[in-house]
């Protein structure tokens, strides 16, 4: 038999659940499960029982229509934005949450732990970063780039931010990427 003590816990009580009910409609359990309510907002859960917290994970459809690369690339172009000071698996109870949740998302998304490491076409090194910014992974068409740009500007538009200063400099590293990626796909024969 072979033990995977590496995998996680992906649905385990919530230390931080709030202590409400189960968000599903005429459920009387206790809320202990938790799902992001969006795929633009990470940060807002949904609170369930684990039976409900199974089926909404089921239904979900954050990731439907991308390859299982986007999505790691979004998980990690997300983990780089959204907590630059806390590295993914440091202390801090944070930081541990937020590492269970992408664990979490990982789990649903391709459905078992997987090897990270995925063969790779040669990126053009001068897009690595924009990429990686993107959360695209190469190849990649104009189209794809300019649907992700609105949807980036969107969501770091300082306007939409409070005004933060954050978000304006990823607003700015988003435009540059943009400029550079559109330059070369623009510029590459069909
Ligand atoms: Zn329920």
């Amino acid at each position: 038999m072979i033990s995977t003590n590496r995998k996680p816990r992906a649905f385990a009580p919530d230390p931080a659940a709030p202590g409400q009910g189960c968000d599903s409609p005429g459920c009387a359990l206790n809320g202990d499960y938790r799902a992001p309510k969006s795929r633009g907002n990470l940060r807002e859960f949904h609170w369930f029982c684990l039976e409900h917290v199974r089926a909404y994970n089921a239904s979900w459809d954050y990731y439907k229509g991308m390859s299982p690369g986007e999505i790691e690339a979004e998980l990690r172009a997300d983990t780089s934005w959204q907590r630059p000071s806390w590295p993914l698996g440091q202390n801090g109870a944070a930081s541990r949450q937020q590492e269970a949740l992408e664990a979490e998302l990982r789990n649903f998304a391709f459905g078992a732990e997987r090897p990270h490491q995925a063969p790779r076409p040669n990126i053009p090194a001068e897009l690595r970063d924009a990429l990686e910014i993107f959360g695209l992974v190469w190849p990649v068409t104009l189209e794809t780039v300019k649907a992700k740009y609105k949807t980036l500007a969107k969501q770091h538009h300082p306007d939409a931010n409070q005004g933060s200063k954050q978000a304006e400099e990823r607003l700015k590293n988003i435009n540059l990427a943009y400029a550079t990626l559109r330059g070369k796909l623009a510029a590459a024969p069909d």
